[in-house]
């Protein structure tokens, strides 16, 4: 029998890693998704006919239990959220209902149908917002700078504490930001790699961010997911930071991006006050020492790999949409 793994979240970038990662360990892997009246599995295409998805919601505690006597997975991760930061300043309740309450709701669904089973909770290093010291490790106290941190701090939280009352096996992983060309158009990684090829195809002339002193740990969200699976392949259940170790601004992210397609930022990009938040993290720089030493983990991808993998991969897309434009 190949062991079975439940992705909660398994349509986002993460997911879509984490299942042909599974699927490559020989796992049967099923995900969880919500419905909604425009598909969202794009990121899945090529592996879908593999995956076993199934309908169920975080904000119904029913449809996740009826989901975990159906599937009887032996791990679960839970990917799902609602995790962009500027939406949850906009819908904080919702926010909190999906990224904190439903971790609650998976945790007690797993404690009623079978405690056994191994719950890996996506922890975030937005929980560190306003940063006590430098680098984070697991023992860094929390100040989350938003409705998504706080919201992200309770679902940290109530990991440790089933795992403490109730003996489970449930484990936080503290990821720093990871990032990938499956990345959300709407997190900066993804939105610089896309405004380059766009502009360098002429599609668009200017590309309008925020904040660009702000500093981030930024991986590679292949890499990231590996230590997901390691903290479940472990004797006892332990939480862990995931990160390179290595910071950057948004600015050398600008520089580095537009240099990769021939540009100069400067020449493209536009400071919109509209897109500043209400309170930002300004900086992130995680110390992985002890999922290096426990897990054996490391990252492979280092931040100037990622950028040109990141620009490369929207240089191609554009292009092969200008293509099919012209072709009409
Ligand atoms: P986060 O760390 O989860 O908030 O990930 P993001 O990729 O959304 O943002 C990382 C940092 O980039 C934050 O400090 C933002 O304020 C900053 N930033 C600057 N300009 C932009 C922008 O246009 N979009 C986004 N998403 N972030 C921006």
């Amino acid at each position: 029998m190949p062991p079975r793994a439940l992705i909660t979240g398994i349509t986002g970038q993460d997911g879509a890693y984490l299942a042909r990662f599974l699927l490559g360990k020989g796992y049967e892997v099923h995900g969880m998704v919500r419905r909604a009246s425009t598909g969202s599995f794009e990121r899945l295409t090529t592996i879908q006919h593999r995956l076993h998805l199934h309908q169920a919601d975080l904000l119904d505690q029913l449809s996740l239990v009826t989901l975990l006597k159906t599937v009887q997975p032996s791990e679960v991760y839970n990917l799902a959220a609602q995790t962009f930061v500027p939406t949850s300043f906009v819908q904080p309740m919702l926010t909190a209902e999906f990224t904190a309450l439903g971790v609650t709701r998976v945790l007690e669904a797993i404690r009623l149908v079978d405690p056994t089973i191994r719950f890996y909770q996506a922890s975030s290093s937005e929980m560190f917002g306003r940063v006590r010291q430098e680098p984070q490790t697991e023992n860094t106290p929390f100040w989350p700078r938003s409705p998504y941190g706080v919201a992200k701090a309770y679902g940290h939280w109530i990991t440790v504490n089933y795992r403490e009352s109730y003996g489970m096996f449930a484990v936080s992983g503290i990821l720093f930001n990871h990032e990938s060309p499956l990345r959300g158009i709407e997190f900066v990684t993804r939105k610089v790699s896309d405004g380059v090829a766009r502009i360098k195809f002429g599609v668009q002339e200017k590309l309008r961010m925020g904040n660009l002193d702000s500093q981030r740990d930024w991986g590679f969200a292949g890499d990231y997911v590996e230590a997901m699976w390691m903290m479940l392949s472990q004797s006892t259940p332990e939480d862990f930071v995931v990160a390179t170790g290595v910071k950057h601004s948004v600015r050398e992210l600008l520089e580095k991006a537009f240099a990769r397609a021939g540009l100069n930022w400067q020449d493209h990009v536009e400071v919109d006050p509209a897109l500043l938040r209400p309170a930002d993290v300004n900086t992130l720089r995680g110390d992985a020492s002890k999922a290096r030493e426990k897990l054996g983990w490391r990252p492979r991808i280092a931040f100037d790999e990622l950028v040109a993998m990141m620009v490369d991969a929207d240089l191609e897309r554009v292009r092969r949409e200008q293509t099919i434009d012209r072709d009409d």
